[in-house]
Parts: C-alpha cells; structure tokens; sequence
C-alpha cells in the first residue's frame, strides 16, 4: 500500500512538472508571435480555459510534415502547442463508490509498457476507472527484461521474497525456494508490483526482447508468476478483496489460491477470472504444473482442470483457463454478446461441457469493455499532428493529410481513407482484410493496414509486389502505437472484419478518433456498431457504422460498398455521422461499475 507521504511527494512532483509544462507552454506561445506557429491568445491562463485547438488546425502551423521515406511515427510526441484540454470528447465526469475496495489484478500484459493487443488496455483502462470511482487498485505484472523503465514512474525495489519453484533434476521435478524480487511503480498513475527472479543470469524467466515468445518457456514462466503473486500477497500481508486473473497466463493462481493459500476459506479475499479470449486457454501437462511447487495431480479430475480432450492419453493434460473457470468466484468476458456465444453457441468449443454446469453458468458474466478514453483522446493526444473533437473537426483533415504525405500515398482529402488496425491473425479475418483491400482500391479509395502476427507472410507479399509505392494503398507490417493513433485520426472508415471477437477495441477507438468503423456482426462487434441502414434502435445503440454477416467477400463487399457511396455522395451525412461517433460514450464509466457490482457480489 501507498503511504500518505509517498503520495505527498508524488504529487509534489505532479505539480512541479505541471508548473514546468505551463512555463515552457507560455514561452511557445510568446515565441510564436509573428512567426508561422500556431495563433495563441493573450493570457495564458485564458488559454487554459479555452484552448486554442480550433486555430492550431485551422492554419497548419505548427505541423512539420514528413518528409519523403522519414519513418514518422518514430517522433517524439509533441510537447508545443500544448494538447487542447477540455472540450466535447472528454469523458463524463466519474461517479465515485462509497465503501471502496481493495482490488489486485494479476495479468501478462498491461498498456502501454506491456501491450500485445487489447488485454493490456483493457487492465490499464479498468484499473484507471477503479481507481478514479475511488477503489485501491494494483496491477501485478512480470518485470519483463523488454519493459520500458523510463516509463514506469518512481520505480523502486521493494523486497525479495523465496517462492516454492519445481525445476527439474535429474529427469525429475524438484521443488526448491527461488528468490524473488518485487518492485514497485505506477503506469499511468495506477500503481504497479512487478515480478522476476532475483538472479536472472541463471535464469531466463521473463528475459528477452519480447514481451511473449521471449527467450523463456512461457509455461514454466507464467506458472511461477502466479505462485510468486500469491507468496507476496501472503508474506506483505495483504488481503485485497478481490484479485482478478486475466487469461490463462493467470488463472493457476485461483487453483493455488484455494489449495495453498486458502484451503479452509477463512480470508476475505475473493476471486474472479475475466477471459479476453478462449483461443489460448493454456493447456500443460501435470508434471509442468509442478513448477508452481503444488503437484498437478491434485487437479487432473474432470470436475476439476483435467483437459477432457486428453483422456485416455498419456499423459493426460491439465488447462489452465478451465481451472480458472472452477475455481474462482466469478468468471467474467468482456461482452455480453461473447458471453452468449460463450454460453449457448460455439465459442466455448471443447469447454462447452465445462459451461454447461449450472453452478458454473450462473457465475459468468458478459461486461463490455470501454477504451481508456485519456490515452485515446484525439483532442489531447501528442502523437497527432493535429487535434480535434466533435465541435472542432478540422484537425482531422490535417491528420488525414499528414498521413497521406507521411506513407508516401496520393494526397488528397476526397479520397475515402479506409483502414486496418490489427493483428493479423485468424481471428482477425485475414481473407476479409485482403478482400477490403482490393475493392477499396479498385472502388478508388485509399487503404492503410497496420498489422503484424502469424499472417503477416500473404501481406508482405502484396505489400512488395502488387501494392509496392502503390499511390493509393500501403501495408505496413509492424506494431507500432503511435503509428496506430495516426491511422485512427486520419482514417475515415476502419474495417474490423474479425471471425470472432470477445470485444474488440479499435471499432471504439476509431468512434472516438471520428472514423466510421465498418465490422462483421459477432462478439462485441455485434454489442458496439450498430448498422446505419438498419433498423432505428434506442440510445443504447446509435446507428453509427457498417455491419455484415457472413464470411464471404461478397458479404464484406455489400457493407464496403455502401460506407464507399455514403462518403462520396453525401458528405455533409458523413460529417454529421462522424461528428455523433466522436461523442458516443465508449468509457469505462458503465463498465467499470458493473464490475465493481460484481467485486461487491462475491466479497466475503
Ligand atoms: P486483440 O486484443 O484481439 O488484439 P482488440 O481489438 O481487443 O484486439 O485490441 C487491439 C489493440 O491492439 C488496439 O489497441 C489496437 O490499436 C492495437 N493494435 C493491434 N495491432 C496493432 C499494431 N500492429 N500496431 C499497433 N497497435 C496495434
């Protein structure tokens, strides 16, 4: 926990930074009069009450345009002129909790230090939203060798602890104390423990240059940082009400929870699994689980975590997202409609057995995710060129523009810039992907992709060959952020064609960074785009963008097609529509306080 001087001196620090932020604001506005910069008011305590977004984009001050083959997006983010504050595409104001609670979410990955895809958004963005209603909220994390430190504020060893680690001897498991060491920080404000072995230079747990697939077994690895969280939280003598495990990566920590730290149920802390998605539901064999200390075979019964799919093999298998599922409170997934398939269609697929247990069913919940809308805010976000909100639009136009100059595409502001963000894996439609591409090339629109994963080899062959410094189409194969937030800005249609979809984020973001998402109707795609042709619905669900069914080109084409003809032909709708999407609520106001309800519904 955080003592009240630690908080002191942290904010102290907020503010003295703050006070050099504003200083250096006043001398670039004072620097700008007569140049070619951005127009600034007089005061500028006025400027901080109503920021001068408007002329920023109005005039292209300000801006340095890319030059031909400059990779950009590698740019630091712009510190001048200060990113507008306030204004229409801000969040609404938070409702805080009486009774607060003590919440510790234990996961793999946590944005932006750890992000692989939407998993690490969605702890930062629901941790934040905890905090701000008012809760105590920490996140565990693996100190990764690849994380960037510089971004972890006030970072600082706090112990290290033995934690109980099989390893193998002799061709056989042993269990042995490993030392630990924990430290502490905040990301974003949201304070941190982050986790590896004292000594990493006999061990690669956790090291390597990439967040997964790193040079350790991942799991070995994740199975130790489930134990190591649980040891801490035991020796620190903390009793959160809740921990929430997020994904396989931390669901053994509820099997152990029960059956080491726990057994007789007489401590308060409760716990919840929350699944992003069943594709990875972490499948190991019993004498691996053993490198948590506890042998596997106190759970290899079907009841229990014993993968069904391997009966009668040998040896037969636990998973890991099953133990989870048994063991904890409450299960949650981050749509309703991803619960429903979850639940009565396919999407469980081997596990449909498991969630076909009453006592299981009515532990699961479907709860939307929202976006961190601080993080995804195009009024203040430092990476765009320029900004802008729904009552200011115009900054969009000159992200669009900078986009086109900066990927050496065809500049012009008529063309319909249609986009994918992504990973590119199943998933994510990768057929549906390359078929977007090539009709809104040949429709006359311009497409971007920004993607990587185990599908990137079909698009780096379009990218070199057919589509090489194609004027109207560019296909980067990489994963970067800010790139990503200079695609949202600029894009006017952004296709989310996934085969399914637990949640999906970037159909949010781009409502919020005014760019019509276009999706396959499945999972939460089917819970937050709602058709503009449909049928008129309720506030709950504003007509804002494209929605297909099926999973054929034709099907995918008959949504395209129709977004293509509505930008062309009716402008003056297609500003109107992008200007309501800006102002939809994709928070995680509701969100997070369905999740509180649910903390609150399994504490002891
Ligand atoms: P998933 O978690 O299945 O990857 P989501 O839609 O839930 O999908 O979240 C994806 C997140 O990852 C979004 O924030 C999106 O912007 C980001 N993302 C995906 N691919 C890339 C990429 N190549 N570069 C940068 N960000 C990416």
């Amino acid at each position: 926990m955080v003592s009240v001087d630690e908080e002191l001196t942290r904010l102290r620090k907020e503010n003295e930074l703050l006070r050099a932020q504003l200083a250096l604001y006043q001398q670039s506005q004072q620097s700008s009069v007569g140049a070619a910069t951005v127009a600034a008011p007089a005061a500028a305590t006025k400027v901080l009450e109503k920021p001068a977004l408007v002329k920023q984009a109005a005039v292209d001050g300000g801006i340095i345009w890319p030059k031909p083959g400059e990779a950009f997006w590698e740019r630091s983010p712009r510190t001048s002129p200060m990113p507008l504050q306030g204004g229409a595409a801000d969040a609404p104001p938070v409702e805080r909790d009486a009774n607060p609670m003590h919440i510790i979410h234990i996961t793999a990955e946590m944005a932006p230090i750890a992000k692989v895809g939407g998993l690490g958004d969605v702890v930062t963005g629901l941790a934040k939203a905890a905090l701000a209603r008012g809760h105590f909220v920490t996140v565990m994390l693996p100190f990764y060798e690849c994380l960037p430190k510089d971004q972890i504020e006030g970072l600082k060893h706090e112990c290290d602890i033995e934690v109980p680690k099989g390893y193998r001897w002799d061709g056989e498991i042993r269990v042995g104390p490993l030392k630990t060491s924990v430290y502490w920080g905040r990301v974003q404000g949201c304070p941190v423990y982050l986790v590896k072995p004292a000594d990493d230079t006999n061990c690669n747990i956790f090291r390597g240059g990439r967040i997964y697939g790193g040079s350790y077994n991942e799991m070995e690895a994740y199975l130790y940082f489930c134990r190591a969280c649980l040891e801490y939280l035991s020796v620190s003598q903390q009793n959160p009400h809740v921990l929430q495990l997020h994904d396989w990566h931390a669901a053994a920590a509820s099997m152990l929870y029960w059956d080491v730290y726990n057994p007789t149920g007489v401590n308060r802390t409760r716990l919840m699994l929350t699944i992003h998605n069943l594709d990875n539901t972490g499948e190991t064999r019993q004498d691996e689980f053993f490198f948590t200390g506890v042998p596997g075979e106190n759970f290899a019964t079907i009841d229990k975590a014993l993968d069904e799919r391997t009966i009668g093999h040998n040896p037969e298998r636990l998973n890991l997202m099953k133990g989870g599922i048994v063991y904890c409170n409450a299960i949650t997934t981050v749509s309703p409609t991803y619960a429903t398939e979850v639940l009565n269609g396919g999407a469980a697929g081997w596990l449909r057995s498991t969630f076909a247990r009453p006592e299981l069913r009515s532990k699961f919940h479907g709860i939307l995710n929202g976006i961190d809308c601080e993080e995804w805010n195009p009024a203040t976000d430092a990476l765009l060129p320029a900004n802008f909100d729904a009552d200011r639009p115009a900054g969009k136009a000159l992200c669009k523009e900078f986009l086109q100059k900066g990927l050496g595409l065809e500049v012009d502001p008529r063309k319909p810039l249609v986009a994918v963000v992504s990973r590119l894996v199943p998933q994510k439609g990768i057929h549906l992907i390359k078929a977007a591409l090539l009709r809104t090339v040949e429709k006359g629109g311009q497409f971007v992709l920004l993607g990587s994963g185990h599908s990137d080899p079909a698009f780096r062959q379009l990218a070199d060959g057919q589509f090489k410094d194609h004027p109207n189409c560019r296909l980067k194969i990489m994963y970067s952020e800010r790139l990503a937030h200079m695609i949202y800005a600029a894009a006017d249609v952004v296709v989310v064609p996934s085969m399914f979809e637990p949640c999906g984020l970037t159909q949010m973001i781009a409502l919020r960074y005014g760019a019509v998402p276009l999706v396959r109707r499945t999972g939460g795609l089917a819970d937050t785009v709602f058709d503009v042709d449909g049928p008129a619905a309720g506030p709950a669900q504003p007509r804002n963008g494209f929605v297909f069914d099926g999973s054929d080109d034709g099907a995918l084409h008959g949504a395209l097609d129709r977004a293509l003809t509505l930008y062309n032909t009716q402008p003056a709708r297609w500003a109107a529509l992008q200007q309501d999407n800006m102002r939809l609520d994709v928070s995680w106001g509701k969100s997070a306080k369905s999740y509180v309800d649910v903390y609150r519904s399994i504490s002891a």
